[in-house]
């Protein structure tokens, strides 16, 4: 058995041949959300909602239904705030294949009104670290989901 009538090559280390192929996988992600539906609710309402453990007071965004600390479900509702300040963004030149069809785009962190940082997409002309931004709900095109982004 050579390597030049079949895709084998040998270990180097071991010796053991190795059938070499490469194949395209397409993921599909199922992820449950009916514990956090009211977050979908909210963007038709043109709201971007977190969720917060009355226990504790932690805020989490994007939002879970469970927290981890006092191990207790069934959070409070809040709305996130609109404004925040820009702490870092990138220019996303390289996409993962699942965001090829995209034109680049902008990811940033912000620091929102209650001490909460949100990484989102950020659309604006003029980027600079420490900028207000607004926290907002947009559709994504192509595929019209509602999102939220931040931007200027
Ligand atoms: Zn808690």
């Amino acid at each position: 058995m050579t390597s030049n009538e079949f895709p084998i090559i040998y270990d180097q280390k071991s010796g053991n041949a190795l059938w070499i192929d490469l194949r395209q996988l397409n993921l599909r992600y199922q992820i449950p959300v009916g514990k956090i539906g009211k977050f979908f609710e909210g963007l038709k309402q043109d709201k971007v909602l977190a969720t917060k453990c009355p226990k504790c007071e932690e805020i989490y965004f994007p939002p879970q239904d469970d927290c981890p600390k006092c191990k207790i479900s069934g959070l409070e509702w809040i709305e996130m705030p609109e404004e925040g300040e820009l702490l870092s963004y990138s220019v996303i030149n390289v996409k993962p294949p699942s965001f090829s069809h995209y034109p680049d785009y902008v990811v940033g962190i912000a620091k929102m009104k209650n001490g909460v940082n949100v990484l989102a997409w950020i659309k604006s002309k003029d980027l600079k670290i420490g900028m207000k931004v607004k926290l907002k709900v947009v559709k994504r095109e192509p595929e019209g989901y509602l999102t939220y982004e931040l931007g200027d």
